[in-house]
């Protein structure tokens, strides 16, 4: 069933999971520096290249797309109609990586937080996303 996917729509797919700097991750990180923090980003060595990582607070983040990391009970994870078979798998393999990555990272005493792509929707959830993040950075 994974053949009815090219191999080039595969590759495509592929890429689009770690995209780097997608529109999400650039809003939290030009938010997180206006409130004074510093960060890397995009650490390859940590597990999963978080997207950022705050090593001050030992807490790292990442910033999910609804429908490639499987956020359940989300309008944005829907599987299409097509290659049914095929996306259930994928997604779901998807996220018991992001569970293995999150288990190791906790393993080696990071904090991990997690903003799903729906949380920063509109202008009222951005805010209150956004403010609720910082909240959990300090709150040790
Ligand atoms: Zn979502």
């Amino acid at each position: 069933m994974a053949d009815c996917v090219s191999s080039d729509l595969r590759r495509r797919i592929m890429a689009s999971i770690k995209a780097k700097d997608t529109r999400a991750e650039l809003l939290v990180r030009r938010y997180l520096h206006r409130q004074g923090f510093r960060y890397r980003t995009n650490d390859r060595r940590l597990p999963g290249t978080p997207d950022i990582v705050l090593p001050k607070y030992r807490t790292v983040i990442f910033i999910n797309g609804c429908f490639w990391h499987a956020h359940h009970g989300c309008s944005r994870y829907t599987l299409p109609t097509s290659n049914q078979e095929f996306w259930r798998e994928k997604l779901a393999k998807n996220r018991e990586r992001d569970q293995r990555t999150t288990a190791l990272l906790l393993s080696q005493g990071w904090r991990v937080l997690v903003v799903w792509e729906c949380e920063l929707a509109t202008r009222r959830l951005r805010e209150e996303t956004l403010s609720g993040l910082v909240n959990e950075i300090y709150n040790n």
